[in-house]
């Protein structure tokens, strides 16, 4: 099974393969870019060769990137909208020449204008990206939320509604937040639950689609609608929600990537993927 974090990139992206490394990470997920700035810097060949040997001496791969939190393509504010869209269409194009295979980002929020036009506009400009980045081997990745404000995707039913809508079937899939899901009411601690909510996740989305598991614990309680991080184990979900991702074997091949608070030291997330590894039966 691959565990990971997310990795900052401070000082150039192949920084992250290193903390990675030091953070006990089997593949991470980092930004491409600033999360928080519309510009990015150009990414030149020498840093990206830098950044690809990196990973080739130290073994930890990059399963995936997370777009800035200030892309909202489900807008119905069509200039912020399609900045967004050109946004997520620039880091679609950094994904594909830092070799990430998937892009993860919030669906984004109808703003008061309904959640199905908001689905229908994310959907259009997922289409029109897909549709304008040339030999594009990224996919974008649907991340399942929590429902808070005007937030789209805190349902499966809302994010298998846009991924129909998505024609480039080869380059879409999903990523399944464990504090989101529980936050948004889906139960995952008692094993009956928990195999009730993945079974409603299969039917309605299609687990074949799930290419990356967020493994956060949530600070606040079930169905509190609200997104805040807690180490693994030291939350509202606790670790009897993980052991049951953790065993699940139609996830073992599915990156399970920490959002967690740390450090600069990184020795939470040593400490997180001890905890999470030690979950996996017979060890
Ligand atoms: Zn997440
Ligand atoms: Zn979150």
């Amino acid at each position: 099974m691959q565990f990971g974090a997310h990795e900052s990139i401070s000082g150039g992206v192949f920084n992250a393969i290193t903390r990675g490394q030091t953070a006990t990470c089997d593949t991470i997920q980092i930004f491409n870019k600033s999360n928080n700035q519309w510009r990015a810097k150009k990414l030149t060949q020498e840093e990206i060769d830098k950044y690809l040997a990196r990973i080739e001496d130290t073994g930890v791969t990059v399963a995936c990137s997370h777009s800035s939190y200030l892309i909202n393509i489900g807008s119905p504010d069509d200039a912020l909208g399609e900045k967004s869209r050109n946004s997520l269409q620039e880091e679609v194009e950094r994904c594909n020449r830092l070799e990430i295979p998937n892009l993860v980002f919030h669906p984004g929020s109808h703003v008061g204008s309904g959640e199905e036009p908001g689905m229908d506009r994310v959907a259009d400009r997922c289409n029109r990206v897909l549709a304008d980045v040339k030999d594009n081997t990224v996919a974008l990745c649907l991340e399942t939320t929590a429902g808070q404000g005007s937030n789209l995707g805190y349902t499966f039913e809302q994010i298998a509604y846009m991924l129909d809508r998505i024609e480039d079937k080869d380059h879409v899939g999903v990523c399944l937040d464990t504090c989101h899901i529980f936050a948004a009411g889906y139960p995952i601690i008692d094993p009956k639950d928990y195999k009730k909510t993945m079974k409603t996740f299969n039917d309605v989305i299609g687990i074949d689609k799930l290419k990356i598991i967020h493994v956060n614990d949530s600070k606040t309680e079930f169905g509190s609608k609200k997104d805040r991080h807690e180490h693994i184990g030291e939350g509202h979900i606790g670790l009897d929600g993980f052991r049951n991702f953790v065993n699940d074997r139609r996830l073992k091949k599915v990156p399970f990537i920490l959002e967690t608070p740390k450090e600069d030291d990184l020795e939470e997330d040593v400490e997180n993927l001890k905890k999470l590894r030690s979950l996996v039966n017979g060890k």
